[in-house]
């Protein structure tokens, strides 16, 4: 499979070119970059043969069979529009796009044209992850009453730039982490968020865009979602804690890229650490992308998924905004 990357970012450089490059018969042809000498510097960097400034130039190589998209925010929705015009298919970063409709409107695109749209939600690749689900559909827990996500972290330096000062490329920690946190509470609850009240603020980061917000989510069984997401919080580490009527999920460092974290269960029985696998979540997520493309399996976060998570960042955001409860808006699906 060759692969053209849209966006010249950290996120491929770090991890999914790497992913890419681990599948059977998988190459990177090309990168595309708003700017000729950086695009080419990363192409040399990386090794990939060729650098383009010119998106339609790009995606007019017949050779490519699928493109990468993780430009910043504001990009993806029409880059993401080009690339399915041409057949290609499209594993795009998340979150999909700055409004639900043209989230909507790239997922519709790819379905008639018949190619594969996958969303980059990684955690739901994670060994941890996989096993929290796992506990969860089995009832090892029971009834789940509720469901706490710790994503409150101190955003790296060089991640600052338009994540905390630029709207208009899609900053704020909203758009950045709530969509995860959206992402894999669906995944282990197999339900969507019905209705949404939430803080918003800056502490410290932000520059005209939230770098802190925290929520409540309503769930249709009625299990009750409490998150916390902030770009400020040196020494909080992340987690998620999942409470059912037959006992509790404990997952501490599990909201991150790394294959890493601990799960405990607490239940009558006692307390025990549940063992998890510990491969690389961004190469799972291109095994399946690939199976999805090869022999029409399913990538693990598809574009439903991806309009799904915009859907609660933006509810999040409304009701920051208003003071009110919101209800998501999923577009229809
Ligand atoms: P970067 O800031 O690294 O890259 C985004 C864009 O910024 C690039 O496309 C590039 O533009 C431009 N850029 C990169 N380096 C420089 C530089 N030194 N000077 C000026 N401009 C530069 O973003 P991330 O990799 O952090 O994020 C990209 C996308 O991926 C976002 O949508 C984000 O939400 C998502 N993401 C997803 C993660 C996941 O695990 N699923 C993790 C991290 C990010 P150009 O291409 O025009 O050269």
């Amino acid at each position: 499979m060759r692969w053209a990357l849209i966006g010249a970012s950290r996120i491929a450089s770090g991890y999914v070119i790497d992913a890419i490059r681990t599948q059977d018969g998988a190459e990177v042809c090309s990168v595309l970059s708003s700017n000729a000498e950086r695009g080419a510097a990363f192409a040399q960097e990386n090794a990939i043969p060729e650098s383009f400034t010119d998106l339609d130039a790009q995606l007019a190589d017949d050779t490519v069979d699928a493109v990468y998209i993780s430009t910043t925010n504001e990009k993806h929705h029409p880059q993401a529009m080009a690339a399915i015009a041409a057949g290609k298919h499209v594993l795009c970063e998340k979150p999909l796009a700055m409004t639900l409709e043209d989230a909507v409107e790239m997922v519709r695109a790819a379905r008639e044209k018949g190619v594969v749209f996958a969303t980059n939600h990684h955690l739901r690749n994670a060994g941890s992850h996989l096993a929290i689900r796992d506990l969860i559909s089995s009832g090892r827990i029971g009834s789940v009453l509720s469901a706490r996500v710790f994503h409150a972290v101190n955003l790296p330096e060089h991640l600052r730039g338009w994540r905390i000062n630029d709207a208009s490329a899609g900053g704020g920690v909203i758009p950045d982490i709530v969509v995860h946190d959206a992402d894999t509470i669906r995944f282990h609850l197999s339900e969507d968020p019905v209705d949404v009240v939430a803080k918003a603020g800056t502490s410290g980061m932000g520059e005209g865009v939230e770098d802190s917000v925290m929520s409540v989510w309503s769930m249709p069984s009625g299990t009750m979602v409490q998150t916390h997401e902030s770009f400020t919080h040196g020494f909080a580490g992340t987690g998620i804690e999942f409470h059912g009527t037959e006992g509790s999920i404990f997952a501490r460092n599990v909201m991150t890229q790394q294959p890493v974290g601990e799960i405990r269960l607490v239940d009558a029985g006692g307390e025990s650490d549940v063992p998890f696998e510990t491969h690389n979540l961004y190469h799972r997520a291109l095994s399946l992308f690939t199976d999805a493309v090869r022999v029409n399996g399913t990538p693990s976060a598809d574009g439903v998924d991806g309009i799904k998570s915009l859907a609660v960042a933006h509810a999040v955001r409304l009701a920051a905004q208003s003071g009110k409860t919101e209800r998501v808006d999923y577009g229809g699906f």
